[in-house]
Order: structure tokens, then C-alpha cells, then sequence
């Protein structure tokens, strides 16, 4: 098949895209019988997309990934507010061990990164956090490649510098896709079922200025700029509906992360941020720091100017918080070159960070008296204590860090069920058209940007596909 011009071929499964929902789906299809190839547009041997770029946790909203089914439909449901699909949530929740083991059944090894439950299950070896992206070898790179020789073992392929540029369709169904390798010349793929596994949309300024941001210029891409969107665009262009497409997977991340390689993926300041208080540039609050750094990430891409934030805190939350966990911001950020401004007084910090003093002096007086009186839900924007206990800004030198969105990927994307259908406008599944990973929308959101977890997402809708298409495929063999 490869570099074979304008040519026509026949699978019983084409999947878009070759990171882990791809692949596990493409591995699945394979055991099951069918004939697989998955197409990648990107032509290095080790594309780099987020799946290698990954932390490499595998949990359910936060939560150990083999706690009871359903612990994690409840968690599921407190974590996205209910707005997740219920049978989606359901398929996440039932199906996440199995996950677990069929990935170890393949040769995927896992260990536990840290003390804290959801870090159970995190892919070895562990991605280290150090500065910039140092994936070669760690968990996220092992994984892709050990399933890709699994698939190959299988007879199926990874097409490499293949782009998927349209879908086919004949009588409301999808037959198959077309697109250009990398020389330039046209394939067209004539299949069973098609799957879009393209991973997102974060790449894609246009589409987040839409969706997620007046300046998507001043997100930082804490991503793989790999995802643009392409496989929504084609699968609305045949009848499928999106959904939740306004939230994101992110941090809190420096503002320097936008110009300077070491300061993402890591450090982020997500614990400074909600250990103290998070400012726009009139020095008022303008969210709820307690609702964790995922929700502020997208409080802050919301902003008219999104690159005008400033996270404010003092030193006991400096020397406390913030050096919580594994290349944590501090000392990491200031190592890594991020800019943090500090003074004895609150009005001195003020005119270093450039924010208006008598704001910021209010706002922090304010954000002390709620915490004597206890009456942190009064204020407003409310400041929840449930999740993330809020410091005082007291203890003398106060910070300021400039602070911008790190978006890693789109939340939202192609509707589907439990079996990864993609649906239309009326809830139908589109015959022959399935979607897996983080293209996909209708489970994590919600009022609180509700984040249930990137890979296990990927895999269960990966593993539901494959099922599901080799399913119909014997159903349809069977008179
Ligand atoms: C730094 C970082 C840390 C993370 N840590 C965690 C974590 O600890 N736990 C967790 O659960 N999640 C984590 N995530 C998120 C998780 O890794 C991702 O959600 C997941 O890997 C996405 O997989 P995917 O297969 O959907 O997309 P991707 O891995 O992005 O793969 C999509 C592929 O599609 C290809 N493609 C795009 N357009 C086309 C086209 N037109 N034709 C053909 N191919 C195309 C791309 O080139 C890409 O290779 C992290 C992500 C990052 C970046």
C-alpha cells in the first residue's frame, strides 16, 4: 500500500490517527479478526503526538482506576456534575480494569508514580517530569510502541505520513475515507467502519477562538500540536453532531510557558493559584480557585485577556503547596526561567506586577477576613473549600506569578454512546462511523469543566469500537 498513487484499497477497519485510542482500537479490531490500517498523518517513526508526550496516569476522575465500578460511575457523576452521558459513563466506570488488563495482556507494564491513589496505575516507565519534553523512552513512547508491534503481529499497520482529508459516504452510511500520503499523492480506503481517533482540537486557533478562547494566541499549547480538529470537520461534514465544545483538559501554567520550551509540560502553578488567590489585571478575582487548576485553566482562557492574570500568594503557600509534588513550582518555575515577582507588602507587590494597589490590597484583606470568618462561600465569586483548602496571603514576601492558560486538549467533540457510535443531531448512530480518545465529546465537562481522565477515555472507547465493529462485521457473516 505504501506510496502507491491514487490507489484504492479495501479494510474492514481505517482509523484516523495513530495515538492511543487509535491504536488500542486498531490492536482490538485485529485480535477479533478484521483486517486494520490507521492512518498518521504526522511521517516520523516516533510521531510525536500526546500520547507520547503523556504523565501517563491511568485513573477515573482522580480516583484509583480499580476502585469499584460503581465508586467511579459515582465519582464520574459528582466530577461532571451529571452532565457526562450516562452510558458513556457507565462504559468508562465498567470497563476501566478491563483496560488495565487487556493493555497488560499486551505487554503494557505499569507502576505506582506517587502517594496518591490515582497514581496507581501510571505507565512505566515513569514520564519524569523534567524540564521541556523529554518522552523518548518513558511510558507514553513505550506504550505506542509496544502496541503498534502488537498490531503488526496481527497483520494490522501503521500507515505513517498519511493524512486523512475527507470521509465517503453512500446512503447515510460511512464506507471509507480519502486522503494523501506524504509524497503528495492520493488513497482512497473503502472499509466496513471508519473510526476517528485524531485526537482533538487544541491545535487549532481558529476552532478555539470559536469555541474556548478570544486569544487562543495566549494559551499556551501544552500539547503536541499534533490535534487540529480534522476529524470533527469531516465527521459533521457527513452528519454527525458535537457536543461540549467550550471546555478544556489543562493547567495553570507560567506566563513565560509561552515563549519559553522549558516551563511546559511542567512546572504548572495550578497549587499556588489555588492555595491563594487567582486576579485579572483590574487585581479582582474572577473564579473560584477551589474548584482545582483544570477549572481555572479555563476560567483564564475565558478572560478578554487571557494573558493578564496573576496568581497571588504568599511564602508559607510558596514554601507549603508549592512544593507539593514532583518538579513542582517551587524551586522548578524560577529554575525554569519563569518570571515571579516578590516584595514585603502587598502594595509593593502590587506595583511590580503591575496590577493596581488598592485593588490587590482589598482583595487579599478580603480573601483573609473570609477565611477567619469562615464564610469563603459568601464571597464572589464564591471560593469552594471542599476540594482545596484556601491559605492566608500573610506571611511576608509575598509572590505575584504571571500566570496563562495550558491547554493540552479539547474536552468536547463528536457525540457518541457507549460503543463509541458517532451520533447525529437526533442521537442515531451513523452507520460505519465511530469515534475514540480525545475527539470525542459528551463525557467530561460539565459547570466545573468535570476532567475524568485523557487515557482512560482513549482506551475504553478504543476497546468499545473494535468490539462493536467486529460485532456487526459476524452479524452481517451470519445469515
Ligand atoms: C503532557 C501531557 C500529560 C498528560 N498526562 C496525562 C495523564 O497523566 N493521564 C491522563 O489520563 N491523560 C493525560 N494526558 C492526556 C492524554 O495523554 C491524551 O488525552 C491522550 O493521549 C490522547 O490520545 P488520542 O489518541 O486521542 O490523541 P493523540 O495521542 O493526540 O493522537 C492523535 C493522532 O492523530 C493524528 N492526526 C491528526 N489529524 C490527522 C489527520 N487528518 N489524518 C491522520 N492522522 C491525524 C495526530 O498526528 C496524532 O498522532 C496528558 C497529555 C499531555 C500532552
Amino acid at each position: 500500500m505504501a506510496n502507491a498513487p491514487a490507489r484504492r484499497f479495501f479494510c474492514d477497519l481505517a482509523v484516523m490517527g495513530g495515538g492511543l485510542a487509535g491504536l488500542v482500537t486498531a490492536l482490538r479490531a485485529a485480535q477479533l479478526g478484521l483486517i486494520v490500517r490507521v492512518f498518521e498523518r504526522l511521517p516520523e517513526d516516533r510521531y510525536v503526538c500526546n500520547s507520547r508526550l503523556t504523565g501517563g496516569i491511568f485513573h477515573v476522575a482522580l480516583n484509583r482506576i480499580d476502585d469499584p465500578a460503581q465508586t467511579l460511575a459515582e465519582r464520574i457523576d459528582a466530577a461532571t456534575d451529571g452532565t457526562a452521558h450516562p452510558g458513556l459513563a457507565r462504559a468508562i466506570s465498567d470497563d476501566a480494569m478491563r483496560l488495565i488488563r487487556w493493555l497488560q495482556d499486551a505487554g503494557i507494564r505499569f507502576i505506582c508514580s506517587g502517594a496518591e491513589p490515582y497514581q496507581a496505575y501510571t505507565l512505566a516507565p515513569p514520564a519524569l517530569p523534567q524540564f521541556g519534553r523529554q518522552w523518548e523512552g518513558r511510558g507514553g513512547d513505550v506504550m505506542l510502541r509496544t502496541l503498534e508491534a502488537e498490531l503488526n503481529r496481527k497483520s494490522g499497520a501503521v500507515k505513517r505520513g498519511y493524512a486523512v482529508h475527507e470521509l465517503t459516504e453512500r446512503d447515510g452510511c460511512c464506507v471509507g475515507l480519502r486522503g494523501t500520503d506524504q509524497t503528495g499523492e492520493a488513497f482512497f480506503i473503502d472499509a466496513r467502519a471508519v473510526v476517528i481517533a485524531d485526537g482533538g482540537f487544541q491545535a487549532n486557533p481558529a476552532a478555539l477562538a470559536e469555541h474556548v478562547s478570544p486569544r487562543p494566541d495566549l494559551l499556551c499549547q501544552r500539547n503536541a500540536r499534533a490535534s487540529t480538529g480534522d476529524g470533527m470537520r469531516l465527521a459533521r461534514e457527513i452528519g454527525a453532531a458535537v457536543t461540549g465544545l467550550h471546555q478544556f483538559y489543562g493547567h495553570v501554567m507560567s506566563r513565560d510557558a509561552l515563549t519559553n520550551e522549558n516551563l511546559w509540560p511542567y512546572p504548572w502553578a495550578d497549587e499556588l493559584a489555588r492555595s491563594g488567590i487567582l486576579v485579572g489585571p483590574d487585581a479582582r478575582r474572577f473564579t473560584d480557585e477551589g474548584r482545582g487548576g483544570v477549572d481555572m485553566a479555563n476560567a483564564i482562557a475565558r478572560q478578554q485577556d487571557p494573558g493578564a492574570c496573576v496568581a497571588i500568594f504568599d511564602d508559607a503557600i510558596w514554601q507549603g503547596p508549592g512544593c507539593a509534588r514532583a518538579l513542582s513550582a517551587n524551586p522548578y518555575l524560577v529554575r525554569g526561567g519563569a518570571t515571579l515577582h516578590s516584595a514585603h507588602s502587598i502594595a509593593e507587590l502590587a506595583a511590580r506586577a503591575g496590577l493596581p494597589a488598592d485593588a490587590l490590597t482589598a482583595e487579599v484583606a478580603d480573601h483573609n477576613e473570609s477565611l477567619e470568618r469562615e464564610s469563603s462561600g459568601q464571597r464572589s465569586p464564591p471560593r469552594s473549600t471542599d476540594r482545596y483548602k484556601p491559605w492566608p496571603i500573610r506571611q511576608a514576601p509575598f509572590h505575584a506569578l504571571p500566570v496563562v492558560a495550558g491547554i493540552t486538549y479539547t474536552m468536547g467533540g463528536i457525540r457518541i454512546d457507549e460503543h463509541a457510535r458517532a451520533l447525529d443531531e437526533t442521537g442515531r448512530p451513523i452507520p460505519g462511523l465511530y469515534a475514540t480518545g480525545a475527539c470525542t465529546g459528551g463525557l467530561e465537562g460539565g459547570p466545573r469543566t468535570g476532567y475524568v481522565g485523557g487515557l482512560v477515555k482513549c482506551g475504553v472507547t478504543g476497546l468499545r469500537a473494535a468490539e462493536h465493529v467486529a460485532a456487526q462485521a459476524m452479524a452481517e457473516e451470519i445469515p
